[in-house]
C-alpha cells in the first residue's frame, strides 16, 4: 500500500505560496508539547504577575512617572541600576549560554514572538480549519462565508491584542485603577494611546507578519550563529541515511536504491519559517523540533527506526570544554556580585552634598559652620523616621532638626549647617552624617568633608 496522507492532506502544498505567507501544517508530538507546555506556564506568568497582591498593594510594578521599580516591600530607585544591570548581564549569559549548547531554542520555544504567533495561530485554525483548508479560502473568491470566517478571526485576534496590552500596560498602572477606568471610559488619553499602540504591535507581529519577524527583524537571529561551535545541538537531518529520498509501499521490503526519507514533505509543512532541513543546516531554523516530529510520525508508519531528524552536536573538544567553563564562570560571578549588592544594600540611600555657594560661614558666637544638603531616599512602602547624628568634629552641633520624616518610597532634600565652636585642626575636616532609624535597626552613614577656612584658631 504507498504511503497516504489524511483525506483533508492529499495534497502536498509547498509551505509558502506567492504572497509569501506560510501555511503552518498542525502537528503533535513530544516537541511540540513542550511548546505548548511552555507556551501556557508563560503566558500565565506574564498575566498571573500583576495579580500578585503584597500588603494590599500590588507586588511588582514599574513606576515610570516616579522612574521606579516596586517589588515586594523594597522599592528599587535609579540609584539601584547595578542591579538591574546585573540581572541583564546574567539573563544575557543563561541565555548565550542555552544557545551554545541548544542552538536557537529560546526562538522555537520560549521567546514572546512564538509563543503569540502559537496563540494566534491555533485561533486561525479554529476559524479557517488546517493549513490547506486556509489556503483554500485565501484563494476563494468573495463570498459572504469567507468575510464571516474573516471578520471572526480578525476581531479575535484583535480581542487578545488588546487583552494582551491591557495585561502588559498592568505592569505600569495599578491593575485595579486600569481595568475600572480603561472600561467605563474614565482612563487618561495617554492610557488609550499606549494600550492602543501595544495592541497594534501584537495584531501586526504575531497575527500578521509572524515569522518574518524572526527572519528580517530580530537583531538577536542574527547573531546567534556566533555562540554555536561543534557540540552546538541543532536540527539536523541525517541525510546519509534519509538518502536517496523517494516515495515507496509503506509496508513492504523497503528499495534497495532509497534511503529513509520517504519525500512526504512533512517536515517542510510544519515547519514556522517555511524551509526544508534536507537542504542543511539554515539560519532561519528556530531548532522548534516540529520537523523532528513530524518525521518520527512517518518513521513509526514506515516501521522505520526515529530520529532521522534530530538533535544533534558534533565533537567535544578541549576549545569546546574552555567555552564551558568561562560561560560558567562569568554566571557565577554574577550571582556573587547580585548576592553581594543584596547584602550591601540599604533601605535608606543618603547623599551628602556641600553647599557650593559659601564655603563657610563664621557666626556671632566665633563658631564655623558649614552647611550641607542631605538628600535622603526611603526606599521602603513603609513611612520613616530618621534621627540625624553628626560625628567628626568636636563639639559640633546641628543647627537643623535632628529628626527627618519621608513617607513611603519619598526622596527629600534636606539642608543642615553644622557648627564647630572650636577650630578644627586641619583645613578640611572628615565629617560623617548617619541616620539612624531606631524602629528598623538601620544605620546610615555618609562622609563629607568639613571646611574650616582661614579664619583665626579660637
Ligand atoms: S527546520 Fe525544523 S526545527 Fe527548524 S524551524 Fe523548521 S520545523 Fe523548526
Ligand atoms: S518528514 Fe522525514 S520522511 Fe518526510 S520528507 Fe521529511 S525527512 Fe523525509
Amino acid at each position: 500500500m504507498a504511503f497516504s496522507l489524511p483525506p483533508e492532506d492529499q495534497i502536498i502544498f509547498s509551505t509558502k505560496d506567492s504572497s509569501g505567507k506560510i501555511y503552518i501544517r498542525e502537528q503533535s508530538g513530544f516537541y511540540q508539547r513542550i511548546r505548548r507546555v511552555l507556551s501556557w506556564l508563560l503566558m500565565a506568568l506574564f498575566i498571573g504577575i500583576p495579580f500578585i497582591r503584597y500588603n494590599g498593594e500590588q507586588a511588582f510594578r514599574i513606576n515610570a512617572g516616579q522612574q521606579t521599580i516596586e517589588l515586594f516591600s523594597v522599592i528599587l530607585f535609579p540609584q539601584d541600576l547595578l542591579i538591574t544591570a546585573l540581572l541583564f548581564t546574567l539573563a544575557a549569559f543563561v541565555l548565550f549560554y542555552v544557545t551554545r549548547l541548544y542552538g536557537r531554542v529560546w526562538c522555537g520555544y520560549t521567546c514572546p514572538q512564538t509563543v503569540w504567533t502559537l496563540m494566534f495561530v491555533w485561533i486561525e485554525r479554529r476559524i479557517e480549519g488546517n493549513n490547506n483548508q486556509s489556503r483554500v479560502l485565501d484563494k476563494a473568491p468573495f463570498s459572504l462565508n469567507k468575510l464571516a470566517k474573516k471578520l471572526a478571526k480578525h476581531l479575535s485576534w484583535l480581542a487578545v491584542s488588546v487583552a494582551t496590552a491591557l495585561v502588559f500596560m498592568s505592569y505600569f498602572i495599578p491593575q485595579s485603577e486600569l481595568y475600572s477606568t480603561f472600561f467605563a471610559l474614565q482612563a487618561s488619553w495617554q492610557v488609550y494611546a499606549w494600550v492602543s499602540f501595544f495592541a497594534i504591535c501584537t495584531y501586526f507581529n504575531a497575527g500578521l507578519i509572524r515569522e518574518k519577524v524572526c527572519l528580517h527583524m530580530c537583531p538577536y537571529a542574527r547573531f546567534q550563529s556566533a555562540m554555536f561551535n561543534t557540540d552546538t545541538k541543532l536540527v539536523t537531518y541525517d541525510a546519509m541515511r534519509g538518502e536517496t529520498r523517494g516515495p515507496r509501499k509503506r509496508h513492504g521490503d523497503k528499495p534497495a536504491n532509497l534511503g529513509d526519507c520517504v519525500d512526504c514533505k512533512l517536515c517542510v509543512q510544519v515547519c514556522p519559517v517555511g524551509i526544508d532541513i534536507r537542504d542543511g543546516i539554515q539560519y532561519e531554523c528556530i531548532n522548534c523540533g516540529l520537523c523532528i516530529d513530524a518525521c518520527d510520525q512517518t518513521m513509526s508508519q514506515f516501521g522505520y527506526a526515529k530520529g532521522l531528524i534530530n538533535y544533534t552536536a558534533g565533537q567535544s573538544n578541549r576549545a569546546n570544554l574552555s567555552g564551558h567553563l568561562i560561560y560558567a564562570a562569568t554566571i557565577v560571578v554574577t550571582v556573587i556580585a547580585m548576592w553581594g549588592w543584596g547584602l550591601a544594600r540599604t533601605s535608606t540611600e543618603l547623599t551628602v552634598y556641600r553647599e557650593r555657594n559659601a564655603l563657610y560661614r563664621v557666626n556671632s558666637d566665633g563658631a564655623i559652620e558649614n552647611t550641607f544638603t542631605l538628600n535622603v531616599i526611603n526606599k521602603t512602602k513603609t513611612a520613616r523616621q530618621y534621627q540625624l547624628q553628626v560625628e567628626g568634629i568636636a563639639h559640633s552641633q546641628l543647627i537643623s532638626n535632628a529628626t527627618l520624616s519621608l513617607q513611603p518610597g519619598e526622596q527629600r532634600q534636606f539642608v543642615v549647617s553644622v557648627n564647630a565652636p572650636e577650630k578644627p585642626a586641619a583645613l578640611f575636616t572628615p565629617v560623617k552624617f548617619i541616620l539612624l532609624d531606631k524602629q528598623n535597626a538601620e544605620r546610615v552613614a555618609e562622609l563629607s568633608q568639613f571646611y574650616s577656612g582661614n579664619t583665626a584658631a579660637r
